[in-house]
C-alpha cells in the first residue's frame, strides 16, 4: 500500500483488521454492554472513554467505525452517535453555551432548523442568525462578538444550494468562531470539508455512508486543534453523559455499507445527472434544482469544489398544483414515496410550497412546492422511463 491510500482503498481497509480472538479477517459484531475492568478499577473515571468500560462510553464496533470515518474524511478523530440529529445536536451542545450565537445556513435539514430556531433559543438562550451561506459576505455580516460557531450545510437539503466551505472557513476563523459543515449530501467522496478549513464535519450515516436504508447513525469528525478538541467534548458530554450512543449492530452495518461508498457515489452521481437532464428538457416539468445543471445558481462553484460528481440529490416539481405533485408521485411505479435519502432504491418526497422553511427557498420552490428525489442505484434508463410515464399520467389528468 502507498503511504497515503486513496479513498476507495480506505473505504475497504480503514478500521478493519484481523480479529485477535478468532482470527476472522473481518471485525466481529460485539453485542456487549460492559467490558472487563482492570484489576484496580477504583481510579477509573466513570465518564471516561479511554478504557473499555461500558458501551455508552464507547463500544468496540463504534470504535472501528470511528477509525474508518476519520480516515475517510481526513480527520484526526471521530465520534459515531445514534443518528444524524444526535450528531448535529451534539456539536451545538458541546460547542455552545447560554449567550452564544451561531451563524447558520438558512437552508438546512429540518431538525437542524428546529434546533437553531426553536429549541436552542428557548431552552438554552443560544441564538442563531440564518443567512444565505452561498454568499460569504452575508455570513461575515451576521457575525457578532458572541458568535462562536458558523454552521453550513452543503449541498443543502432540499434546495441543493452550494456553499464555498473554504471561503466561509476564512470568515469564521477571522471572527474566532469554529466552522461545522453538514456534509451528508456530499459524503467524503465528493468533498472533504476538513481539508478546506472546516473544524468539524457532521454526517447522517443513515443516508449515503450506510447506503442501504437499514440502519441509523450520525458522526462528527474533527480536524486541527480546535476540531479535535470539539469532538472530544462531544464524546464526553453528548455521548457519555447525554447518552446518544450508536448501537453496536448499527455501527457494524454502517461499517459494512461504507465499504462500497466510493463506487456507490459514482453511480448515484451518474444516475442523478441523467435524471436531472431528462427532467430539465421536459416541458411538463416546472423546474429542476441540481448542482450539475448549468442552470443551477452555484453550478460553477459546485464544479470547482466537488470532486467527481454533483451528488445524488435533486429537487423539482411538475407543472400544476399540490394535487398534481401528489398524482405524479402516486403514478410512479419504481420510485418509492418515502423520506430519507442515499439508499440503494430511489426515494421521492413531496413537500408543499408553504412548508415552514419555504421562505428561505427559491421562488419556484414556494410556487410549486418541491419533490425531493434521491436517485438510487437503479439503471437510470428505468428511472427516466418511470418519471416519463408518471408525467404522462399527470398530463392526461390535466386535459
Ligand atoms: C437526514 C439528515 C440529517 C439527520 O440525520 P438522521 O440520521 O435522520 O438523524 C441531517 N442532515 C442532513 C443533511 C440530512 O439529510
Amino acid at each position: 500500500m502507498s503511504d497515503t491510500p486513496h479513498l476507495a482503498t480506505l473505504a475497504v481497509h480503514a478500521g478493519n483488521a484481523v480479529d485477535a480472538g478468532t482470527g476472522a479477517i473481518r471485525r466481529p459484531l460485539v453485542m456487549a454492554n460492559s467490558y472487563a475492568l482492570p484489576e484496580d478499577p477504583s481510579e477509573l473515571s466513570w465518564s471516561g472513554t479511554g478504557t473499555p468500560l461500558y458501551t455508552r462510553n464507547g463500544g468496540a464496533n463504534q470504535g472501528w467505525l470511528e477509525e474508518k470515518l476519520a480516515a475517510l474524511d481526513g480527520g484526526t478523530t471521530a465520534v459515531a452517535l445514534a443518528s444524524g440529529m444526535a450528531a448535529q445536536h451534539a456539536v451545538f451542545f458541546a460547542a455552545l453555551r447560554s449567550g452564544h450565537h451561531v451563524v447558520s445556513s438558512d437552508t438546512t435539514y429540518v431538525g437542524t432548523y428546529r434546533l437553531l430556531t426553536e429549541l436552542l433559543p428557548a431552552k438554552y438562550g443560544i441564538t442563531a442568525t440564518l443567512v444565505d451561506s452561498s454568499d460569504p459576505a452575508a455570513v461575515a455580516a451576521a457575525i457578532r462578538p458572541e458568535t462562536r460557531l458558523v454552521h453550513v450545510e452543503t449541498p443543502a437539503n432540499p434546495t441543493t444550494r452550494i456553499t464555498d466551505v473554504a471561503a466561509v472557513a476564512e470568515v469564521a476563523h477571522a471572527a474566532g468562531a469554529l466552522l461545522s459543515v453538514d456534509a451528508t449530501f456530499a459524503t467524503p467522496v465528493l468533498q472533504r470539508p476538513l481539508a478546506l478549513g472546516a473544524d468539524v464535519v457532521v454526517h447522517s450515516l443513515t443516508k449515503y455512508v450506510n447506503g442501504h436504508g437499514d440502519a441509523m447513525g450520525g458522526a462528527v469528525i474533527g480536524g486541527g486543534e480546535a476540531g479535535t478538541a470539539l469532538v472530544e467534548d462531544v464524546r464526553r458530554e453528548a455521548m457519555v453523559n447525554v447518552g446518544g450512543v450508536i448501537s453496536p449492530f448499527n455501527a457494524w452495518l454502517i461499517m459494512r455499507g461504507s465499504v462500497t461508498l466510493p463506487m456507490r457515489m459514482r453511480a448515484h452521481c451518474a444516475g442523478a445527472m441523467a435524471v436531472a437532464r431528462f427532467l430539465a428538457q421536459d416541458p411538463r416539468v416546472a423546474y429542476v434544482a441540481y448542482p450539475g445543471l448549468p442552470s443551477h445558481p452555484q453550478h460553477a462553484l459546485a464544479a470547482r469544489t466537488l470532486d467527481g460528481g454533483f451528488g445524488g440529490m435533486l429537487a423539482f416539481a411538475v407543472r400544476g398544483d399540490g394535487a398534481a405533485q401528489n398524482r405524479f408521485v402516486a403514478a410512479l411505479r419504481l420510485i418509492t414515496s418515502a423520506v430519507s435519502l442515499g439508499h440503494d432504491e430511489s426515494l421521492i418526497v413531496h413537500v408543499s410550497g408553504d412548508d415552514e422553511r419555504a421562505r428561505h427557498y427559491p421562488e419556484e420552490f414556494r410556487r410549486y412546492g418541491h419533490l425531493r428525489l434521491s436517485v438510487g442505484l437503479e439503471d437510470p434508463r428505468d428511472l427516466t422511463a418511470d418519471l416519463d410515464q408518471a408525467l404522462a399520467t399527470v398530463a392526461r389528468a390535466a386535459t
